[in-house]
């Protein structure tokens, strides 16, 4: 079970070290606390980016609308994205 040992999130990327950092705090879930649902399943595309913005500006202090675009930009180079386009 080694590649389980840092999987990232396929919505955003963000490493996922600990069941916490996981949607819903469910170990096997493919995406983060940020991107996911409580039940494990992606947010909704604008979801997920409005999401991932807080999280920016939070974390960084970025403006929130520059937030928005970087998080909209990041996202859709996303597996989880791609596959839905
Ligand atoms: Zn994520």
């Amino acid at each position: 079970m080694t590649d389980d040992l840092c999987k990232s999130c396929g919505s955003c990327g963000f490493p996922m070290r600990s069941a916490a950092d996981h949607a819903g705090g469910l170990p096997d879930a493919d995406y983060c606390s940020t991107c996911g649902l409580e039940t494990g399943e992606l947010k909704p595309f604008e979801d997920a980016v409005a999401a991932n913005a807080d999280y920016l500006v939070q974390e960084q202090g970025l403006d929130p609308r520059a937030a928005r675009d970087m998080a909209a930009a990041l996202l859709v180079t996303m597996p989880a994205w791609q596959a839905r386009r």
